[in-house]
């Protein structure tokens, strides 16, 4: 099924994102986290590629895994910083071999030994107009509510997000956050900009502090003063931490859904007990925003 069409049945949708373990460590990491959260009835689940280096070769195998075995739709993230056309081509073939319909595509970032007057693709967008070019997919796109970090400002962020929605996005997937008024602000500027796909809202749980560290300087993601407060406090008390990080995802995705959020999608970071904690947490909720938004249309 194109991911699209869920759009069009049913808000907000929910979906997980999970990553291929590291070259050499064991596949099933991933698949116990799969088992993990099919209970919560995902509408899709994402499947990254080559983040973190190394791990390409898995994704397709993985989101076919989620497809064909678990029987719930995939979403395989695709990059294309150093990728040749042909070599995108091939993946396209195997994605449709495995009835993958869903492709999340990214530029990626770039390697430390890049060398950019060779390739093939600058942007995202290049590779967008690719794969429509291809045809049989329902494509989605990163954006980013705070400015992606290499762009000068968010207007200029903005004006390119159209361009590459234009090419022919079905949905856009955020980029962490963690002060909800940050979106709300940003989907206004993206209506103004006639931007009205389906946004859905990445969420990531906070289980340590480095760990968000690292996050915060690779995107330029503010951290609220309230948040700050918690990682201090907590942050050589590892359970504290997790406990408060699950509650301040829970908090921030109930406000995203009164709010009215086309999607929540989780990074689980591979770790299902957390996502199962957060969205238990919010069964009821989400039944009750589900079946008032079907009520109003
Ligand atoms: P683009 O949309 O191409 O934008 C990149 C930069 O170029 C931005 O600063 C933009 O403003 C600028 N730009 C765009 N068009 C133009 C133009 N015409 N002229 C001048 N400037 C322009 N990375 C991975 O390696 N693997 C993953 O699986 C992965 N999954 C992700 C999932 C999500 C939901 C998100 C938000 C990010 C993910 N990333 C992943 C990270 C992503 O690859 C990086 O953020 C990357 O730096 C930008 O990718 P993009 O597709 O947004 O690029």
């Amino acid at each position: 099924m194109f991911i699209r069409d869920i759009f069009s049945k049913k808000r907000p949708v929910l979906s997980f994102e999970v990553f291929p373990p590291k070259k050499g460590l064991p596949v099933d990491i991933v698949y116990d986290t799969i088992e993990g959260i099919k209970v919560l009835n995902p509408d899709f689940i994402s499947v990254t590629y080559g983040a973190g280096g190394s791990s390409k070769d898995r994704t397709v195998e993985i989101a076919s895994t989620i497809k064909n075995k678990y029987k719930i739709e995939a979403l395989a993230h695709l990059t294309c910083y150093s990728s040749t056309k042909k070599n995108t081509e091939e993946i396209l073939k195997e994605l449709k071999r495995n009835n993958i319909k869903n492709i999340l595509a990214l530029r990626g970032d770039p390697p430390i030994d890049a060398h950019s007057e060779e390739r093939e693709y600058i942007y995202a967008k290049d590779l967008i107009n690719h794969i429509k070019q291809v045809g049989g997919f329902s494509i989605a796109a990163a954006c980013y509510p705070e400015g992606h970090i290499e762009c000068k400002s968010l207007a200029k962020d903005i004006g390119y997000l159209s361009e590459k929605v234009h090419a022919g996005v079905d949905f856009l997937i955020t980029q962490l956050f963690f002060d909800n008024e940050k979106l709300f602000q940003y989907k206004n500027k993206l209506a103004k900009r006639n931007i009205n796909i389906p946004v859905v809202a990445g969420i990531m749980p906070v289980l340590n502090k480095n760990q968000i560290n690292r996050m915060v300087s690779l995107s330029g993601a503010t951290l609220p003063k309230k948040f700050v407060r918690i990682l201090d406090k907590y942050e050589h008390n590892p359970k504290a931490l997790k406990e408060a990080g699950i509650a301040y995802a829970t908090e921030q995705i109930i406000d995203l859904l009164s709010w009215g959020i086309d999607g929540i999608h989780l990074y689980t970071m591979n770790k299902p007990e957390v996502a199962n904690t957060i969205i238990r947490n919010l069964l009821e909720i989400r039944d009750a925003v589900t079946e008032e938004k079907i009520s109003n249309e």
